[in-house]
């Protein structure tokens, strides 16, 4: 398990040394920033669709600050969801999720889930779960083109 979670380490600083996608998007459809309070991570996320609310999804980047957990989670996040669907990207934000917060241990597939994996080893530091939620709450909102979101919501 050590050798794993050395590899999960190394995606994950190696996300936050160069972030995909990041940077402003224009034109975009939706746009969400998302905040969370326990670390300070603030996280903006821009998608564009050919309109709000429809299509699939053109590109995806964020801006802001935060720890490394935050931001390499936001440039996993750009890269996995985009092309995908509204409803595709609602079932990948639950997957992940579920990957960070499910009492099951999850099952891990390094070949079918790429760095996405890498997430979940965030899940030995539950206090930085949030961290790692946080891009992907804030990529919903942006779908809706809502403009804030907080950790604090997700109870
Ligand atoms: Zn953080």
């Amino acid at each position: 398990m050590d050798d794993l979670s050395d590899l999960y380490q190394d995606i994950i600083l190696s996300h936050n040394k160069h972030p995909h996608n990041e940077g402003d998007l224009d034109p975009h459809t939706g746009v969400a920033e998302g905040f969370n309070p326990l670390c300070g991570d603030r996280l903006k996320v821009y998608l564009r669709q050919a309109e709000q609310g429809k299509g699939n999804v053109e590109a995806v980047t964020f801006t802001g600050e935060g720890c490394a957990i935050s931001k390499a989670s936001a440039s996993i996040m750009t890269s996995a969801v985009k092309g995908l669907s509204a409803d595709e990207i609602e079932a990948k934000v639950e997957e992940v999720v579920a990957l960070l917060t499910a009492q099951d241990e999850p099952e891990i597939d390094l070949m079918t889930m790429g760095d996405l994996a890498a997430l979940a080893g965030v899940r030995k530091f539950p206090a930085r779960i949030k961290c790692a939620t946080l891009a992907w709450h804030a990529l919903l909102a942006a779908l809706k083109d809502e403009s804030a979101v907080s950790t604090e919501a997700d109870g």
